[in-house]
């Protein structure tokens, strides 16, 4: 994907979306705003491979809802890849497909949580991944950005002390830092407005008959009301 100005900036943001909520959506917000991203791809996962499948209800009612709760965004949209591609989703497999679908020029922005961010040296080729793409890792609940800056700085670098890596924090971080050094990957840590929500959370308050209501937007939680979804563990 390319226009006269150079590369699109597009942002990729994997879950299980079991169901997608209000915190993956006002995240998705702050970070399209932020890096000014001309789309923020949501990729629910088909089987991820460190989630026990057992827990997960069915992939075409997790996309059904991904695409309810962004609809309304012109900035956001659905990616059925993982959902269509067999076996287990693999982040570095997503990413080279995708890059293969929307162009070279395309600058990629993988959006993932503090909490994901600090077990992706579990994942599958993640060395290729850390040298293939940005990553942006929005803080989460109960872990100051001061911290997991700290963490973030000393887990990375000492995992794999043969990649250079920017690390960004608050002012630092953000498109400036970006076209400074085009030809660098960087982790951006990035603060975001903590909206406690899970969807942990949210399926245990389904399953014991309570509201859901202002945690996922309304045709999300009309759809799990309607397909009765979540009733049981
Ligand atoms: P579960 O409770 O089932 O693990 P979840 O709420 O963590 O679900 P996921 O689908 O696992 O949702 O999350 C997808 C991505 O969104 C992850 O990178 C996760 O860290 C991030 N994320 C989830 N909830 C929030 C939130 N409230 N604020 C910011 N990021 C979030
Ligand atoms: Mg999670």
């Amino acid at each position: 994907m390319t226009t006269p100005e150079g590369p699109v900036r597009l942002g990729i943001l994997g879950g299980t979306f079991d169901p997608i909520h209000l915190g993956h959506l006002r995240a998705a917000e702050e970070i399209r705003e932020r890096f000014e991203l001309a789309q923020v791809l949501f990729v629910p996962a088909a089987r991820p491979p460190h989630k026990e499948a057992g827990h997960l209800i069915d992939p075409t009612h997790r996309l059904r809802m991904t695409e309810l709760a962004t609809n309304e965004n012109d900035a956001f949209a659905v990616s059925t890849i993982e959902i269509d591609t067999p076996g287990p989703s693999y982040s570095i497999d997503t990413l080279g497909a995708l890059q293969a679908e929307l162009g070279p020029q395309s600058d990629l922005y993988f959006i993932i949580g503090a909490d994901a961010f600090m077990e992706i040296h579990t994942w599958k080729g993640v060395d290729g991944l850390l040298q293939a793409t940005n990553f942006v890792v929005m803080s989460r609940p109960g872990s100051p950005v001061q911290e997991l800056f700290h963490v973030l700085e000393k887990t990375v670098t000492s995992r794999w002390p043969h990649l250079t890596f920017t690390f960004g924090l608050d002012e630092s971080c953000g498109v400036e830092t970006l076209q400074a050094a085009p030809s660098q990957k960087v982790i951006y840590l990035v603060p975001i407005v903590h909206l406690d929500i899970s969807s942990t959370d949210i399926r245990q308050r389904v399953r014991s008959g309570r509201s859901i209501r202002y945690l996922v937007p309304a045709p999300v939680e009309e759809y799990i009301r309607r397909q009765a979804l979540y009733k049981e563990s």
